[in-house]
C-alpha cells in the first residue's frame, strides 16, 4: 500500500478517532464516516450523541491485575493524557468551543474496592504487577498501614475511604491506583477530532452522508464503501470501528463480538448541597466496587462532574438486544434512547428506549443507600438513565486485525468495556497491526481474529431471544418511576 493510497475509517468513536489520528500521522491519507453529527452534538450523551464513547466520563487506571499486556498499554496511555493536558494548558490545541482551563484526563486517581474483609487475589495482583514494572507506591492498599501513611503524606487519604466506612466503624478494603483517575469522555473525543483534522484527517459526518450502507467488492477484495447518500467512497484499505454496531455490520464477527449494555444513572448535585465539595474530584476518587462479585456487583462511579452529574454504573449483568437480521440470525443490536426509529429495516424494541432493567436499579440503590447515604439524605433526585452499549469479545480482549477472506478489510473493535483509556495511543496499535509491525506483541496476538474453541469463555455471547440477559426476557421499569427523589420504592 502506498501512503497516497485513500484509507477510510468507519465510525469516529475511540476506535476510529485514534486510528485516524496515528494514520495521519505517519502520513496516510485518511476519511473517516460516522452517521452522527459529532460537531453539532458535540460528543454529548445529554445532546444526542450515540455512542459508547459519548459520555461524560470514563475511568483510567494501569492496574489490571496480572494482564500486563494492558497494564504497559494503560501507561503508555496515561502519557499521552498528560500530554494532552498540557496542550490544553499550554494553548497549543484547543479544540473549538473549548479553552485553556479545560482538561482531558483528570488525575483524581481509581480504587478498587470489594466487600471483601481482606484484599482480594486480584488487587493484589495489581500491586505485584506495577512493582514489577518498577512503578512503587503508586498503588495503595486501604488494609497496609504503611501504604495509608504514604497517602496521608501525599494529602490523598479523603480518596482511600471515599464512603467514610472508617467514620461508619467499618473497614475500606481496596486499593486505589493513583496513576488514574478519569477522562473527561466529550471533551477528549472533541480534541482527538480536533487533533485528527489538524493532521489532515477528513471527517464526513451525518445519517446519510456519514453513514455507511454497503462495503464495495471486487471480487474478494473490499475496495471502499457505499454511504446512505448514495454516493460511492474507493480505498485501499476500510477499517470498521463501528462499536456495538460492528456485529451487526459484519456478521462474520458472530461468536467472537457480541453488543451489550451497560446500565448507567446520573443523580445531579446542586452547587449549593453539602454534596458538591464532598462528592467533588479534589476529595472523591473515580471507584469501581464488587466488580468480581457477580449480578450483585460491577459497579462504578465518578465525582460529580462540573454541571454536578453524579454517574454510576452497573456491569454485574450485561444485557442484550437480540434482533432478528436479514440473514434469518439473531444479533443484539443496540437500542438507546436516541435510536428509535433506526437500523436497516432491524426491528427495534422502540418502546422500551428510555425504560431501564430494575435489577440494575435495585443493585445500584441497595450500593447507594449502603455506602453513600448522604444522597437519599438530601433527596438527590435521578436526573437521567442511560442503555450504555459497547462491544463485549467472548474473552475480554480487543479484535484489531484482518478480516479473513476479505483483503483490504479491517476490524478495530471489542473494546469489551475497557478501551476508552486507550484514545490517545490505540490507534498507534492499529496503525502497526496494518502495517505488520512487530505483530509479535502479546497484546496484538490477543487481539487476533479467534474463536473460542474448547476455551471457556468469560462472557457467553450469542444467547439470543431465548437469553435471561435479553432486554425482552427481563423486567424494565419506566425511566420516569425512577426519577423520583432517591426514596423510590420499586
Ligand atoms: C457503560 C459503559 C462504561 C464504560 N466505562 C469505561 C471506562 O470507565 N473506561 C474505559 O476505558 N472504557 C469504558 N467503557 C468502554 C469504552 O466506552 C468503549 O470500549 C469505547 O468507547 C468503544 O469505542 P468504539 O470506538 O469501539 O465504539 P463507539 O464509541 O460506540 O463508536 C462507534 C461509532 O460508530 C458509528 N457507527 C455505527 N454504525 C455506523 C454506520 N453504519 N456508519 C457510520 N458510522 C457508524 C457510531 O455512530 C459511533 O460513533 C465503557 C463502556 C460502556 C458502555
Amino acid at each position: 500500500m502506498e501512503k497516497s493510497d485513500p484509507i477510510i475509517v468507519v465510525g469516529a468513536g475511540i476506535f476510529g478517532l485514534s486510528t485516524a489520528l496515528h494514520l495521519a500521522r505517519r502520513g496516510y491519507s485518511v476519511t473517516v464516516f460516522d452517521r452522527q453529527p459529532y460537531d453539532e452534538s458535540k460528543y454529548s450523551y445529554l445532546h444526542g450523541a450515540d455512542a459508547a464513547s459519548a459520555d461524560i466520563n470514563k475511568i483510567i487506571r494501569s492496574a489490571y491485575g496480572g494482564q500486563t499486556e494492558y497494564q504497559s498499554l494503560s501507561t503508555e496511555a496515561i502519557a499521552a493524557w498528560h500530554e494532552w493536558n498540557e496542550e490544553l494548558a499550554s494553548g497549543k490545541t484547543i479544540p473549538p468551543g473549548m479553552t485553556s482551563k479545560d482538561r482531558v484526563f483528570v488525575a483524581n486517581g481509581n480504587i478498587s474496592m470489594s466487600e471483601d474483609s481482606e484484599l482480594p487475589p486480584w488487587e493484589q495482583a495489581c500491586i505485584d504487577g506495577m512493582e514489577k514494572a518498577g512503578h512503587y507506591d503508586t498503588q495503595l492498599a486501604t488494609t497496609n498501614p504503611r501504604h495509608c501513611e504514604v497517602a496521608a503524606s501525599r494529602g490523598l487519604s479523603s480518596y482511600m475511604d471515599p464512603f467514610q466506612q472508617r467514620s461508619r466503624g467499618t473497614k475500606p478494603v481496596g486499593v486505589l491506583d493513583t496513576t488514574g483517575g478519569m477522562a473527561i469522555a466529550d471533551k477528549a473525543c472533541r480534541f482527538a477530532l480536533h487533533k485528527a483534522r489538524e493532521a489532515g484527517v477528513k471527517f464526513v459526518f451525518g445519517p446519510q452522508a456519514g453513514c455507511l450502507q454497503s462495503l464495495r467488492f471486487n471480487g474478494s477484495k473490499v475496495t471502499g464503501v457505499q454511504t446512505r447518500d448514495g454516493k460511492l467512497h474507493q480505498a485501499a484499505m476500510t477499517i470498521l470501528a463501528c462499536g456495538g454496531w460492528t456485529p451487526v455490520l459484519l456478521p462474520e464477527l458472530d461468536g467472537l463480538c457480541e453488543a451489550t449494555a451497560g446500565s448507567v444513572i446520573l443523580m445531579k448535585i446542586p452547587t449549593n448541597s453539602p454534596l458538591w465539595d464532598r462528592l467533588g474530584p479534589q476529595q472523591f476518587p473515580t471507584f469501581t466496587f464488587n466488580m468480581r462479585a457477580g449480578r450483585k456487583g460491577g459497579l462504578y462511579g465518578f465525582p460529580r462532574n462540573e454541571d454536578g452529574y453524579f454517574k454510576v454504573g452497573y456491569r454485574g449483568t450485561k444485557y442484550t438486544n437480540p434482533v432478528r437480521h436479514s440473514d434469518g440470525k439473531e444479533r443484539s443490536t443496540p437500542a438507546t434512547r436516541w435510536s428509535a426509529a433506526e437500523r436497516d429495516g432491524a426491528q427495534l424494541v422502540g418502546e422500551r428506549l428510555t425504560d431501564f432493567p430494575r435489577e440494575a436499579y435495585q443493585v445500584i440503590h441497595t450500593f447507594l443507600d449502603k455506602y453513600l447515604p448522604e444522597l437519599r439524605e438530601e433527596n438527590i433526585p435521578i436526573a437521567t438513565t442511560r442503555m450504555c452499549w459497547y462491544t463485549d469479545t467472548f474473552d475480554n480482549h480487543f479484535v484489531v486485525d484482518r478480516v479473513p477472506g476479505k483483503q483490504g478489510l479491517m476490524v478495530a473493535t471489542g473494546g469489551s468495556g475497557h478501551a476508552f483509556k486507550y484514545l490517545p495511543n490505540i490507534g498507534n496499535w492499529v496503525v502497526d497491526v496494518m502495517e505488520n509491525i512487530s505483530i509479535d506483541r502479546e497484546a496484538i496476538q490477543a487481539w487476533r481474529w479467534r474463536a473460542l474453541g474448547n476455551k471457556k469463555p468469560i462472557n457467553n455471547l450469542m444467547e439470543g431471544s431465548q437469553g435471561e440477559r435479553a432486554l425482552g426476557n427481563i423486567a424494565l421499569s419506566k425511566e420516569s418511576t425512577i426519577k423520583q427523589p432517591a426514596k423510590a420504592v420499586l
